[in-house]
């Protein structure tokens, strides 16, 4: 399989491009610059070395055409990860909402026109897609693959709280739409729809420059975020499971995953609940903030929204990483990279 991956020095990209690999497949990635190219190269000397890994760089995915250089006709599968998730916005468009509503389109169509042999489009959506954020945060909302959030562009232009959301909703609908209005195509698409994704780095970047969700869970370790942070998000979901998903969902042979949104969930969480396990897996961590008290999964869960994803558990049959390995994993790897 030939497998084209965007946004390959990504922290969820860098998974899957690991799986993708050891699956044997042949991968180009994509990335902004030569830099990160070389980066990833470092780690698959091997594989750059016997043509399984080579690099198309693509500098800016708000461009329109963006992907059409990259996209050939002799790749059988593409997967889509390239969007911005950050909280610095100076100009939502520019620097939220382009990128990822113009980059799905210009994948969309690079795969239409230049992608020939292209069957199936793999595409990292989110449970900002899914999240009604106007919805009470109570037991009795059920969020499953059938939910849309509501957020609209222009609430993505008026409210940075939204931006990220909406641009994820909006990308993902930009995706589902292409398909009815190119009832030729000869791709299916899937998307992945994580919560909150944490876990294990393999991507080029430090604690003082972590992603944006596993800074969160770094901020709970050294005591930044305390109990008053309220968190807009109830579910998490390790990025090895997420990194899964789309591999399994890359494989044009498994047809029953076509044209599904695949909600991946490692289940409930809170920052309580996060700083409990912190506290109970290394009891020598002084600086989880004091005034977190003790939780556990029940309570959380009678605090939180529900969600049913068993269309998805039926498609991808595998187990989820609990939250405690998630967690154990992570703070393992930040100890040894705040001591180097
Ligand atoms: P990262 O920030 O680590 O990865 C984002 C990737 O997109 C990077 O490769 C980045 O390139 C690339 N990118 C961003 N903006 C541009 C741009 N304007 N032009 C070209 N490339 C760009 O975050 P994640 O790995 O967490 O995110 C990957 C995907 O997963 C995204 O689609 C995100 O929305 C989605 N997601 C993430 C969740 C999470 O909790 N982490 C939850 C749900 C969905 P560069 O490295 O050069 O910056």
């Amino acid at each position: 399989t030939k497998t084209l991956l965007s946004g390959a020095s990504g922290f969820i990209a860098a998974h899957i491009l690991q799986k993708l690999l050891a699956r044997g497949d042949t991968v180009v990635a994509t990335v902004r610059s030569q830099s990160k190219a070389d980066f990833i190269a470092g780690k698959y000397e091997n594989e750059v070395k016997t043509g399984q890994l080579s690099f198309a760089i693509v500098p800016d995915i708000s461009v329109l055409g963006a992907f059409d250089d990259a996209v050939t006709e002799d790749l059988d599968v593409v997967v889509h990860t390239a969007s911005p998730f950050h909280h610095n916005i100076t100009d939502p468009d520019k620097d939220i909402l382009l990128p990822a509503i113009n980059g799905t389109k210009s994948m969309l169509e690079a795969v239409y026109k230049y992608g020939k042999n292209v069957t199936r489009l793999v595409i990292t959506s989110s449970f900002a897609a899914i999240v009604d954020p106007f919805k009470p945060t109570t037991p009795d909302v059920v969020y499953t693959e059938e939910s849309w959030s509501p957020l609209t562009l222009e609430q993505g232009r008026k409210d940075k709280n939204c931006t990220y959301r909406a641009s994820k909703t909006v990308a993902e609908q930009t995706a589902w739409q292409f398909l009815k209005d190119h009832p030729d195509a000869k791709f299916s698409i899937t998307t992945v729809n994580p919560p909150f994704v944490w876990g294990p780095i393999l991507n080029d970047i430090s604690v003082g420059n972590l992603n944006t969700s596993n800074e969160v869970l770094y901020k709970v370790l050294t005591g930044k975020l305390g109990p008053e942070s309220k968190f807009p998000v109830a579910f998490f979901v390790d990025v090895r499971d997420v990194a899964m998903a789309h591999v399994l969902a890359a494989d044009p042979s498994n047809k029953e995953i076509a044209n599904k949104r695949l909600f991946v969930n490692g289940g409930h969480f809170n920052l309580e609940l996060v700083a409990t396990i912190m506290r109970k897996l290394f009891p020598n961590e002084k600086r989880i903030d004091p005034n977190f008290g003790s939780t556990d999964i029940e309570t959380v869960r009678k605090n939180s929204p529900s969600y049913d994803n068993s269309a998805t558990t039926k498609l991808l049959k595998f187990d989820y990483i609990p939250l405690e390995k998630c967690i154990k994993d992570f703070v393992e790897q930040v100890y040894t990279l705040e001591k180097s």
